[in-house]
């Protein structure tokens, strides 16, 4: 299972960032790039059918070897890298047998990835860490998810003795910037159900995430010379900060966690006469979401009462949903990565995602679809690294979930038919 070592250090050398402001699918030429390497190299290790389509989304598939009945499972995981840090030129080092200290990433630019900053590193003394040279990500978030794939596939491939159902595999573009369930064909894929391999540390294993939406507040005001305003004058700036006090004082980022939500004012920019707040509101309970948003209207109808009508208007729009609806009617695919975890000897990790992920999109699109590990750490960022062990971990872990579900078939087709 080196082998998934190996894959990794070779996908992360083509730069795969996405790019918002670019519309087309995928948003840059980098992703195309490593589309086609992975697609021959999936042919090239025994995968059938394996299709690139002119959105980049990849698919394969592993035919079932066994002539029983099994529900189909899919695994995804995205070629494209975060925005926030660049993905060019990415130089990964391998720190063997860890000593517990601080790791110099770039001795020339003084960047050290330290224990005392990210006290998780001191759970991997004496493993092997990828890491960066301090001056881009890694991209453990989202190509260790394909290389880990790819490896358990070939690994069922050349372990026939495990029995399995048809596998569908699928590596998509654009997660980063929100657009990776967009072209997404469920129908191409076939699967009943499928995990997205795209969560942290070793362990994780989410099913629940945020209800998101966006909210824009525009104010318009009346300028008037200050010296005859009196009873005239409508400062759109001051009724945005009155907005903004109506707003539940401690339900914001800075003091939830966990299961708590918030509203998240982004932006407030405006002039005496025209003022714009830009929100988003998360929750994780669908009424208490559907409240936050009713709570932004009362706000505005009172304020609009008080200065006029047409004062304020807010408009809002959902953007993903909580992916638990979808996934506790068949929650027994949570229960099989959770015991394939454990029978792997990992500890599962169920925490909720508080953020969306590409599998609520597609849990809403008729494929439920929970999230398990990569296994690396600080996405995002230079100080990304992921320990070897975690990466050989979810090789097992794929495999395992596969063998589960072949003799889990019985409970599977009553839930998937
Ligand atoms: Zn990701």
């Amino acid at each position: 299972m080196d082998k998934v070592v190996e894959r990794f250090l070779e996908y992360v050398k083509i730069n795969t960032q996405s790019n918002e402001k670019v519309k087309t699918s995928p948003s840059s030429q980098g992703q195309w790039e490593l589309a086609r390497k992975l697609k021959s190299e999936l042919e090239e290790i025994g995968l059938e059918d394996a299709s690139l389509d002119e959105n980049c989304y990849l698919m394969a598939t592993l035919p079932s070897n066994t002539k029983d009945d099994v529900p189909v499972v899919g695994f995804i995981a995205h070629l494209d890298t975060s925005p926030s840090i660049t993905g060019e030129g990415v130089k990964p080092q391998i720190v063997k047998n860890y000593d517990g200290g601080k790791i110099i990433l770039n001795k020339e630019k003084n960047i050290i990835l330290s224990p005392e900053v990210y006290p998780e590193l001191k759970d991997y003394v004496g493993e092997d860490l990828i890491v960066t040279d301090g001056t881009t990500l890694l991209g453990a978030d989202d190509k260790g998810g394909i290389a880990e794939i790819i490896t358990a596939m070939e690994y069922l491939i050349k372990h026939d003795e495990i029995p399995h159902g048809k596998i569908r595999i699928a590596f998509t573009p654009d997660e980063e910037i929100g657009r990776g369930a967009d072209l997404f064909d469920i129908e191409k894929f076939g699967a009943n159900f499928a995990y997205t391999v795209d969560g942290g540390p070793i362990g994780v294993l989410q099913y629940e995430n945020f209800n998101a939406a966006k909210a824009i507040v525009n104010i318009t005001g009346l300028n008037i010379h200050p010296k005859e305003a009196k009873n005239k004058m409508k400062n759109s700036i001051l009724i945005g900060k009155e907005f903004l006090s109506m707003l539940p004082a401690h339900e914001t980022p800075s003091h939830t966690e966990g299961y708590e939500g918030f509203f998240h004012v982004i932006s407030f920019g405006g002039e005496v006469e025209k003022t714009r707040l830009y929100f988003i509101i998360r929750d994780f309970g669908r009424k208490e979401f559907e409240r936050k948003k009713k709570l932004m209207k009362e706000i505005t109808n009172f304020l609009n009462i008080k200065y006029g009508e047409g004062t304020v208007k807010l408009s809002t729009e959902d953007q993903y949903y909580n992916m638990k609806e979808k996934i506790l009617p068949v929650k027994i695919i949570v229960d099989i990565a959770e015991k394939a975890m454990k029978l792997s000897g990992i500890k599962p990790n169920i925490v909720p995602v508080r953020g969306g992920t590409d599998g609520a999109r597609l849990s809403y699109k008729g494929l439920p679809t929970p999230n398990i590990f990569v296994g690396g750490h600080n996405y995002h960022g230079r100080f990304e690294y992921i320990p070897i062990s975690s990466m050989k971990k979810t090789v097992e872990l794929i495999v395992k979930i596969s063998e589960l579900i072949y003799e889990k078939r019985d409970e599977l087709k009553k839930l998937f038919n």
